[in-house]
């Protein structure tokens, strides 16, 4: 068996030594003579899994004992509406536009409740590659009654990160930060006490689809309008420790075991690391190319995670993906909004990964510039 490269964006690789474990102990988990993924989610054994995996990503994270941790589902796309739900309370919410996934929880979030734009860095009249920077704090236009300021903190289409709590910008007091972190979650130390709610679909840097995670302030649940269905209400999920109905056990387990292969590897300043040691790769491989591949995000927040490049045209793009393939990669394609080629570079892939993608990416363009 031989395993690829693969740069999908998410669902996404997951790293190999968790997949053999997920094998070894498929049909009979520690013993026990049954799957993981056969067994009462009310159950010993699983309560034993949920309750590790939290206490690993808590201390990977650290997560301070005023958040609360909710194992969801509905992926991040739910949380665009659960959020508005659970935290307007009649208010209105600031959001910032910095790519396609900002963009669409603004306008979820406005079927919901008052959502303001306030701000954007979409460029008029460049819809292909209209996002490609952070905003500055002065251009925002910032709501000191605001419920919350909503920001996705690395654009999964464009490729555009907040590379650290610095460049997050300076909400009002009392506003609370809410992040989309679903493509980088776990991709660096975060400061979670300058967020009030963090939000991530598994798919990318974490575990198999179907598991959405919430980590939210304590202080900002319990405010849900009274006619939100129970499910998506954070207290109530906390209230019964994210079993308010069957879970999605076996993807819960995977990101067990993708936890405890983040801590051996070194936690996440160790990822960090090699995160930015990949990218460098990566864009040194773009940089490098005269010109023949290009990506058009400013340097200070170009994404580790997610890198979208261009080539001088449509068919060699294509040309592109179709060698890739043929020469083992896998995910290259760029997004169909968007068109190009993207590679994601998630903890899961190996620095030998990015390293045989450079080398491919030289010796395309030695062939085709
Ligand atoms: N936010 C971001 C930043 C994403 O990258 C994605 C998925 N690509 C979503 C939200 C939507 O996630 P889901 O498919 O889990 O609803």
């Amino acid at each position: 068996m031989t395993r690829i490269w693969n740069f999908s964006a998410g669902p996404a690789t997951l790293p190999e030594a968790v997949l053999r474990q997920a094998q070894a102990e498929l049909l009979d988990w520690h013993g026990v003579g049954a799957s993981i993924m056969e067994m009462s989610h009310r159950g010993q054994y699983f309560t034993e899994v949920i309750q590790t995996a939290e206490a690993n990503l808590r201390e990977l994270l650290a997560i301070p004992q005023n958040y609360k941790v909710l194992f969801l589902q509905g992926g991040a796309t739910l949380q665009f509406s659960a959020v508005p739900m659970n935290l307007l309370n009649g208010r209105s919410a600031d959001y910032v536009a910095t790519g396609t996934w900002s963009k669409k929880a603004h306008q979820e979030a406005g079927r919901i409740g008052k959502a303001r734009l306030a701000g954007s860095t979409e460029q008029a009249g460049q819809p292909a590659d209209g996002f490609i920077r952070l905003p500055r704090q002065d251009e925002l236009n910032l709501d000191p009654q605001a419920a919350y300021l909503h920001l996705c903190t690395n654009e999964t289409i464009h490729g555009v990160e907040f590379l650290s709590e610095a460049r997050l910008p300076q909400a009002p007091a009392n506003v609370p930060i809410v992040a989309d972190m679903s493509s980088h979650i776990l991709s660096r130390p975060v400061e979670i006490s300058r967020y009030g709610l963090i939000y991530a679909g598994a798919q990318k840097n974490i575990a198999p689809s179907g598991l959405t995670l919430v980590i939210v302030r304590e202080d900002l649940m319990g405010h849900a309008a009274m006619n939100i269905p129970r499910l998506l209400d954070y207290k109530t999920q906390a209230e019964n420790d994210s079993m308010l109905n069957t879970p999605t056990t076996f993807a819960i387990y995977m990101a067990g075991l993708v936890f405890q292969w983040l801590k051996a590897q070194g936690g996440l300043p160790r990822m960090a690391e090699i995160n930015r040691k990949k990218a460098a790769l990566l864009y040194a491989a773009i940089d490098n190319s005269q010109g023949f591949y290009t990506n058009p995000v400013a340097p200070e927040c170009r994404s580790l995670m997610n890198i979208p490049f261009r080539l001088p045209c449509v068919e060699q793009e294509a040309e592109f993906v179709r060698a890739s393939e043929a020469a083992g990669f896998m995910g290259l394609k760029g997004h169909k909004s968007v068109g190009g080629i993207r590679a994601s570079l998630y903890n899961a892939m190996p620095l030998a990964g990015v390293e045989a993608l450079a080398r491919f990416m030289r010796e395309f363009s030695r062939q085709h510039g």
